[in-house]
């Protein structure tokens, strides 16, 4: 987290811990800041009314109340839901649980860089189909998706849009009215925030069923007591993303391509995966061939150098990454890929000692590889 994030959050874990639902002065105050986060999340994204904004435990709470929260509120008009194949967890697992309730989902492919397919989109939709769900730029290659051209062709067909902008909110400039998309998720901490915070934009008028009971909290959209820290720090992030976006894009730009030239200048047999330029600015996804990701993993970490193999939710599973598999990613290449995320403290200096770094332990682990001799 920012140190300007943490800094507005500790007053109220210790001083102003009123519940922001009590109607007395402390409840009061603790409101007030509420609303004020509210007001700051919807101006990052461009939200019409401050009421757009429901605050959630994170992207994949936000994910959630959308798919199943609009397969439920419009239950009566179909049962079709349109995906892509390289969603995160959060929507297509949702997806898969809404199959077996019987709900028919298609997912629709990309191309090798990622990228949906908007013809296959358009004839994927039939007149049972009640959401459309795409993500903005995906969480390991970075592709950012054409989100206004789906956006257009949801309205003309009238089917409510969701996208995922976990990963793009604060990394792209973006306004939900340009957009065309009726709900939006984010989440705090992929933009210096607390984790275990994020938000669903509602666009005003779209029916969704509530995902958590009991109280009437978040406008009787969502039940629980409120995480007010939490939220005043997600709403100070919001700020400042706002304000430093292009500027902090442009530097980590320069620095992601910068570690991307030199790891090609002086390790062969390296491919990018992800869009050349339709691309998060923080991302860096790139495949070793003839090699296992989670080696140079636990080799760079040994280095001090954080990096992963697909996205942290599934580090740790064997399986091939579902999204470079729809790329279409020739498997030996698919095992050998890992992800640098670059963030707002990174320095060319960093890239530098990754660079320094990385060719010897990929050489090393190479020259342990029997499929990299068969290869030569
Ligand atoms: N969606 C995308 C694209 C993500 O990258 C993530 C997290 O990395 C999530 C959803 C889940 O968000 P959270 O970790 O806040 O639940």
């Amino acid at each position: 987290m920012r140190e300007e994030v943490l800094d507005v959050m500790l007053p109220y874990y210790k001083d102003i811990y009123g519940n922001a639902s009590s109607v007395h002065g402390f409840g009061r105050a603790a409101r007030m800041a509420v609303d004020d986060a509210r007001v700051e999340v919807a101006k990052l994204i461009g939200a019409a009314s401050h009421e757009e904004i429901i605050f959630t435990s994170g992207g994949t709470e936000a994910d959630n109340f959308t798919v199943k929260g609009i397969a439920h509120a419009l239950k009566s008009k179909g049962n079709h839901i349109i995906t892509s194949s390289i969603e995160h967890q959060a929507v297509l697992n949702v997806c898969k649980f809404l199959e077996k309730e019987g709900y028919k989902v298609t997912y629709l492919k990309v191309d090798k860089d990622g990228i949906v397919d908007l013809d296959e989109l358009k004839k994927s939709i039939t007149d049972k189909t009640i959401l459309i769900s795409i993500m903005y730029a995906n969480n390991e290659v970075g592709t950012i998706e054409p989100i206004e051209a789906i956006g257009k062709i949801a309205k003309e067909k009238r089917i409510c849009f969701h996208t995922d902008a976990v990963q793009a909110t604060g990394k792209i400039a973006f306004d939900v009215k340009d957009l065309g998309v009726d709900l939006l998720s984010m989440s705090a901490h992929k933009i210096y925030g607390p984790k275990g915070v994020g938000a669903l934009y509602i666009r005003k008028g779209t029916k969704i069923t509530q995902l958590l009971h009991g109280g009437h909290h978040e406008m009787g959209k969502r039940a629980g007591t409120e995480n007010v820290a939490g939220l005043v720090g997600f709403g100070k992030a919001a700020e400042l993303a706002k304000k430093e976006l292009l500027q902090e894009g442009k530097k980590l730009t320069e620095l992601r391509d910068y570690l991307h030239k030199g790891i090609t200048q002086n390790i062969e047999h390296v491919r990018l995966n992800g869009h050349p330029e339709k691309r998060l600015v923080n991302t860096l996804n790139v495949g070793f061939k003839y090699l296992e990701g989670e080696s140079i993993v636990l080799n760079l970490d040994m280095e001090g150098i954080a990096v992963s193999t697909g996205s942290a939710c599934t580090s740790g599973s064997l399986e091939p990454s579902h999204v470079l598999t729809a790329m279409g990613v020739d498997p030996a290449e698919t095992q050998g890929s890992i992800r640098f995320s670059l963030g707002r403290d990174n320095t060319k200096e960093d890239m530098d000692y990754v660079l320094a770094a990385l060719p010897p332990i990929i050489k090393r682990l190479r020259d342990m590889s029997p499929l990299y001799e068969k290869g030569k």
